[in-house]
């Protein structure tokens, strides 16, 4: 089975000025000097050069949480996938639920985004994940197997495994429940089966748990087999914590 780095990210959300991004990298790269994961701040756009500057020569990768399908175009307010690639930008949060809810971001918007990125040169860190409603009525695989086929449909099967898919269940999102970590494993599991599927090199596709994730609960999830890290809102705005699940994973 190939090597799995871990792959730890920061999703700041809508969360920090420049200074605040300049003052957080760091107090966060002493911390993380020895480590041999993959650590990816997803950052807002402002700060994406602060921290693009600070972390050079570390660990640190940097993401947007966003951007346009498009190169370029009339699309006032847009970045592109080229524009972030010339900022040393390494990788793009693509398909967040809250995107999804709040931006209308839909699976056909995805579907092109995905190999935009790709494209461009930057590594696309998928969402999927089911609401509390579907996971109720049983329908958790059903909605990750038709995200991921549509979201995916433009990718090469051999492209596949150079996308992080990051299963985030609506429910767990800034809620502070924590999916258990058998149900966190059976959907990953779940997932690299649909990648299989789909003819990607399975065991080399990271694959995240994101909702909720805090230093005292990082350790059983990333524990389980099919984990490979974590996406971290809430408790990647601090320093330390982040730090913290880094060390714990
Ligand atoms: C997220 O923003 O992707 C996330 C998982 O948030 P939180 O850790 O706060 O639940």
């Amino acid at each position: 089975m190939p090597d799995r780095t871990p792959y730890i990210a920061a999703n700041w959300k809508m969360h920090k000025t420049v200074a605040e991004a300049a003052e957080f990298v760091d107090a966060l790269l002493p911390r993380i000097a020895a480590t041999q994961h993959d650590v990816v701040i997803c950052a807002p756009y402002l700060a994406l050069s602060e921290v693009v500057e600070r972390s050079r020569g570390s660990a640190v990768e940097v993401a947007a949480q966003n951007m346009h399908e498009a190169e370029s175009g009339a699309f006032t307010g847009e970045i592109s996938a080229p524009m972030l690639v010339a900022a040393d930008v390494d990788a793009v949060v693509l398909g967040h639920s809250e995107r999804r809810q709040y931006f209308n971001e839909t699976d056909e918007a995805l579907a092109r985004k995905v190999p935009a990125a790709l494209a461009a040169g930057l590594q696309p860190i998928l969402c999927v994940g089911e609401s509390e409603e579907a996971r109720d009525a049983g329908q958790t695989e059903a909605v990750l197997e038709r995200q991921l086929q549509a979201d995916l449909a433009a990718v090469e099967p051999e492209r596949l495994a150079e996308v992080v898919i990051a299963y985030e269940p609506i429910w767990a999102i800034g809620t502070g429940r924590t999916a258990t970590p058998e149900q966190a494993q059976e959907a990953c599991a779940f997932i690299r089966d649909v990648l299989r599927e789909r003819g990607a090199i399975a065991d080399a596709v990271r694959i995240l748990y994101g909702g909720s994730v805090k230093p005292a609960n990082a350790a059983e999830l990333m524990a389980q087999p099919d984990i490979d890290g974590a996406l971290v809102g809430g408790a990647s705005l601090d320093p330390s914590d982040f730090a913290a699940i880094i060390e714990a994973t």
